[in-house]
């Protein structure tokens, strides 16, 4: 059985959705895993704010004004009268919901139960769509399966049985539908995979039905090698490896959500992406083969804060990066990049949440410098950092001030650290350099 995921843009549209029934309308058993309308799950974030912030007018008001978005779209898409009201009895007691959410206090479950309607919505309306054009399939409701544990990560034993449980036991059909970015947490609530979450699922479900396949269906023809959001005349990347897809996605590539590959690395099972609006482009595989070596793409992550932590005896003093290893790790928080020199340590986290809890244990006994608003722009490609081509890179050394490097740490990366501003013109120009083949 293969997965595959439809991304927001993919359901975006009711001519979109049509792409989307053509796609899997080939008789071949699947499961189908859908995002919500491009543009909800941002809607939501914004009832959910304005209910944090007690702005019950501006929530209500923003539930109204989403909620009018669905209305021209169920016309169009379900014809059939029946199948129609049906449709829009449940988009009414979605909305419903969220009305109530806006008289409520703001939890953090609550707004989690808030994001979840897009899902919801989303997959009702398709499967209606599909019996309507005759094709039998079954909705699969994700939070009857999709649990993750008390760290957060996907509870792979019990979203494995309980799958295989309701697949055997759920009226049989060709294709079943479920949501992407949703799931119950530790304590049986709802909570989501995070922003994009819906291509986890996607491999999350490949990993736990041992999928021949994961494809993942997006509004682009496959991984490109620089942003295309900020760099023109990018290429789409025919084959990665799951560790190259895997730097990409965890270092900004949004195309894949950071932890996309990895529960289907260990089994080996393919991911392809491809676009929903040309499904006869090639896309990007992602397998276990490296089929070429040398600088393949290029990715950028924002919200990245760097600390300096100087010590007059750092390198002398024994157990001084243990110590500094066991304050980031007393406040959970992961460090991405890492620089040494005798005197100091500069590193590099994504998530500030505990930043001055880290600062003022570090600053018992080093000096503290902290930059905010810095950008990690890494290079991907198999055994990059021996690539008679890599030289060209440091070239970017004349024109952008670059903070930080790693170099070496894996040989499929390479990791310049520049000031946010400076981001796209350092893609720019490290796009030209080393796929354009500009003379310099
Ligand atoms: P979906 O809603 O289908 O999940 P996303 O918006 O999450 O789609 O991801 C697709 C978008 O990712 C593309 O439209 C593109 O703008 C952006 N993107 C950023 N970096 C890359 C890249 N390296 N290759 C392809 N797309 C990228
Ligand atoms: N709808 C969610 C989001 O916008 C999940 C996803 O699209 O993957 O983040
Ligand atoms: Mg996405």
């Amino acid at each position: 059985m293969k997965v595959l995921k439809f991304g927001g843009t993919s359901v975006g549209s009711v001519e979109n959705m049509a792409n989307v029934k053509s796609i899997i309308d080939n008789g071949e058993k699947k499961i189908v895993v859908l995002s919500a309308m491009s543009g909800t799950t941002n809607s939501l974030v914004a009832i959910a704010k304005a209910i944090e912030n007690k702005d019950k007018t501006d929530a209500l008001h923003a539930v109204n004004v989403l909620l009018d978005t669905y209305i021209p779209v169920l016309k169009t898409l379900l014809t059939d009268a029946a199948l129609h009201t049906e449709a829009t009895n449940y988009v009414n007691s979605r909305f419903d919901v969220l009305k109530a959410a806006t008289s409520s206090t703001y939890t953090q479950v609550l707004e989690n139960e808030i994001l979840a309607q897009g899902e919801l919505l989303s997959t009702f309306m398709f499967n209606c769509y599909l019996r309507q054009e005759g094709i039998a399939s079954t909705l699969l409701p994700a939070l009857d399966f999709m649990k993750t544990d008390a760290v957060k990560e996907p509870n792979f034993d019990a979203i494995a049985k309980d799958l295989s449980d309701i697949l055997n036991t759920s009226e049989q059909a060709d294709i079943y539908i479920t949501q992407g970015f949703i799931c119950l947490d530790v304590n049986g609530e709802v909570s989501n995979l995070q922003r994009g979450g819906s291509d986890y699922t996607a491999t999350i479900i490949g990993a736990a039905i041992k999928a021949e396949e994961v494809q993942i269906w997006t509004d682009i023809d496959g991984m490109h090698n620089n942003d295309p959001r900020h760099v023109e005349g990018t290429k789409p990347i025919s084959n990665l490896s799951f560790d190259e897809a895997a730097e990409l996605a965890y270092f900004g590539a949004k195309i894949l959500h950071p932890q996309t590959v990895l529960p289907v690395k260990k089994d080996g099972i393919p991911v392809r992406l491809k676009n929903t609006m040309d499904p006869e482009a090639l896309g990007t595989s992602i397998t276990h083969h490296h089929t070429e070596t040398g600088i393949k793409a290029i990715a950028a992550k924002d919200t990245i804060t760097a600390i300096k932590i100087k010590s007059g005896r750092m390198l002398q003093a024994h157990g001084f990066l243990k110590k500094v290893f066991e304050i980031f790790e007393t406040y959970e928080t992961s460090i991405d990049m890492i620089t040494t020199s005798e005197v100091a340590v500069s590193l590099t986290i994504d998530d500030d949440s505990r930043l001055q809890e880290i600062v003022s244990d570090l600053e018992t006994f080093a000096s503290i410098e902290v930059d905010k608003n810095q950008s990690i722009v890494c290079l991907v490609g198999h055994a990059i950092v021996n690539d008679a081509g890599t030289h060209k890179l440091f070239q970017i050394l004349r024109d952008v001030k670059i903070r930080m490097i790693s170099y070496g740490g894996s040989n499929n990366n390479i990791s310049l650290l520049v000031d946010t501003s400076n981001k796209i013109k350092t893609l720019q120009k490290l796009n030209s350099y080393l796929f354009d083949f500009a003379t310099v």
